[in-house]
This record gives C-alpha cells, structure tokens and sequence, in this order.
C-alpha cells in the first residue's frame, strides 16, 4: 500500500510504503503525486518504508522509474526504512530523483524529519528561544488520539477532545491498520526484486480483503468522529504497525499531544500495553496515557 500522508508541511510530501505496492496503488498514487507537484511545485519528500514486502507486479513499477521524470522538483528525499534494506529502497528512490537523498533507520525517524525541515526552521523563534535556554509553555495545538476502538481508546478520545476544548486545538483520530503481509517473514536478507512471485506467503495474501477490511475500519471511525461535537476533529488511517506509525504521523503533523488509551484490544497482562509503552518511550511530544476506571 501506498499513502500520501497529508501534512501542515506544505513543502514537504509524505509518502508511506507498507506490504505489497499492487496495480491499485500504482493507478491511485501516480496522479495523486503528478497533481501535488504540479500543484506545489518544488518539494521535498519522506519515504517511509514499513514491513514492505515489494511490489506486484513488478513491470509496472519498472515503467514508472522510466516514465517518472521528476528530477528537479525534488529538493530533498529522506528514506526511512529498515537499515538492512536500504539497498532495495535506493532503486526505487531513484525513480524519483538523483538529488539529495539520505537514509534513516526507523527509530530516527525524528532526525529524518529534522534534516528535511533544516533550511524551513532555522533561525526561527523556535530555535532562538531553545537557544537562550528559555522554556515557554505553548499550548496544545494539535492533537493525535490514538483510536484501535477499545474501550479505552474510546476513553482517549473523549478526554483528547476534553484538552481540545481548552486548548481549542486540531484533533486527528489515528487507526493505523496492520495489514496482514506486514507480518509474513517472506524474505531475510536475500531480497529480491521479484521475489514475491514464488512466494507462498504471497500466493496466500489477499490484498482485496486487505482493502476491505481497511475500509470497513475507515469507515467505523469516520461515523465515531462525526457523532463528535469538536469542530476541528478530522479521521485519518494510516498502514503500518502502532507504534512506529503513531510516533511518525505525530512527527509529520507538528503533534504536541497524543493520547492513547493505557491499554487496548490486546490484553491486559502488564501495567501498559505494548502500544501505550512504545509510545511514550519514543514520541518527542506530550504524550497522555487514559485509563478506564
Ligand atoms: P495496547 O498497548 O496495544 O494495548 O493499546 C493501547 C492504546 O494504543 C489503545 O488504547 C489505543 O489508544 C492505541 N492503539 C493500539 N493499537 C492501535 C491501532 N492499531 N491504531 C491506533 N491506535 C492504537
């Protein structure tokens, strides 16, 4: 699956790679970037590659690198992606332009966001206040609930939306979808191009289900966000795994605050879920954590 991700950076196009690129997103994401650059003209791009398994079928990509020609609407790129897999991920980046391209492992993925941000941020403010070593409390701004429709994360919206109020911040509600060929361990170390064609796992995936089953979740959350009186709460999903996805979308939509429910649909064996710890362990934002009474 392909996504552009929409973001308050207006420079800067962020796209997220997870599973299996198909035919459905090769039709739906090429216009959708051709528009963007037309539109915006020179940008720069974070690729973000998560549990990606290749593409199919290959030919179709392999006429994208060549009829892709883009090179100078690219200021800068940033690949973020699993360091073992770089070398796959270059000839795809290279489709989009021969510029300024550098790697990041995915627990950099803030210093990815930092690098692509340098030029746009610097001697602002921001960094001349932080400079002086002078601490403003700001208010929360923009917020990111973390919905996986357990009660608790139901719990977190209500209390996102109670902040919200105060603050009268942006709210997004984030699902992040975890499709099932992110978890199939099709390749080690040998990946190659094609090698999804002999794959079992891939002749098992079904990437119809896949999508309808992300609709059906898209879809849910949609009616729970409009049966909310908040004027600015908006739905978003997102492929890919909780957390790296939370901590990612937080980066790229400037978050202040997130707030994820204690625990969620997998149990409740320790004092936080995995999803919850993950989170404040790695967001460089606030990060409430909601517990059900
Ligand atoms: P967990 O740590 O997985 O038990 O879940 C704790 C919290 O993390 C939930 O209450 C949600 O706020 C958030 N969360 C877990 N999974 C997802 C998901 N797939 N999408 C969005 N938020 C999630």
């Amino acid at each position: 699956m392909l996504q552009i991700i929409p973001s308050p950076h207006e420079n800067v196009v962020v796209i997220k790679a997870t599973g299996l690129l198909t035919d459905y997103d090769y039709n739906k994401f090429i216009p959708k970037l051709e528009e963007i650059i037309k539109l915006r003209g020179s940008v720069s791009v974070l690729v973000e590659f998560e549990g990606f398994r290749g593409w199919k079928p290959k030919a179709m990509w392999d006429d994208f690198k060549l009829g892709f020609k883009h090179d100078g609407d690219f200021k800068k790129i940033a690949v973020v992606g699993e360091k073992a897999r770089h070398h796959v991920f270059t000839d795809i980046v290279k489709a989009f332009s021969s510029g300024k391209v550098h790697y990041f492992d995915h627990d950099k993925i803030q210093k990815a966001w930092d690098w692509i941000l340098q030029e746009e941020t610097a001697g602002n403010e921001e960094n001349s206040l932080e400079e002086q070593g002078r601490i403003e409390m700001k208010p929360y701004s923009r917020i990111i609930t973390a919905m996986d429709f357990s009660p608790h994360a139901n719990r977190a919206l209500s209390r996102a939306v109670e902040v919200g109020v105060h603050y009268n911040a942006v709210i997004f509600a984030l699902h992040v979808f975890e499709s099932m060929i992110q978890y199939y361990n099709v390749y080690q170390d040998d990946f190659v191009d094609d090698f999804v064609d002999s794959s079992l796992a891939y002749s098992l995936y079904d990437p119809e289900l896949d999508q309808k089953m992300s609709d059906s979740a898209r879809e849910r959350l949609e009616k729970i966000i409009a049966s909310i009186d908040y004027p600015d709460i908006t739905a978003r999903q997102v492929w890919g795994s909780p957390v790296s996805t939370i901590i990612s979308f937080a980066e790229s939509q400037r978050a202040d605050l997130i707030v994820v429910g204690s625990h969620g649909r997998r149990g409740f064996a320790k004092l936080l879920g995995s999803t919850a710890n993950g989170v404040v362990n790695s967001a460089r934002c606030d990060v409430l954590v909601v517990r059900l009474d």
